[in-house]
């Protein structure tokens, strides 16, 4: 899934809207978690509801999602 806002973020808890590039079904994750490991590695490994392709099995290299706070950081 594709990543198109990151929003009401609080700490590192977030929402974002995601959006299959396979075929277009959009969706809300309103339990987004800002760090790189969920932009990185779970977003792309994600599988949309509608046609169950993830970026990975469609060979999609994710966009970089800035994060907020470092992962060192204690926010
Ligand atoms: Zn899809």
């Amino acid at each position: 899934m594709k990543v198109l806002k990151k929003y009401d973020q609080h700490r590192r808890d977030c929402s974002c809207d995601l959006k299959c590039e396979d075929c277009g079904y959009e969706e809300t994750d309103k339990y987004a978690y800002d760090d790189r490991n969920f932009w990185d590695n779970v977003i792309p490994n994600r599988k949309c509801k509608k046609c169950g392709m993830s970026s990975n099995e469609l060979g999609i290299k994710a966009d970089v999602v800035p994060t907020r706070y470092a992962d060192y950081e204690v926010v």
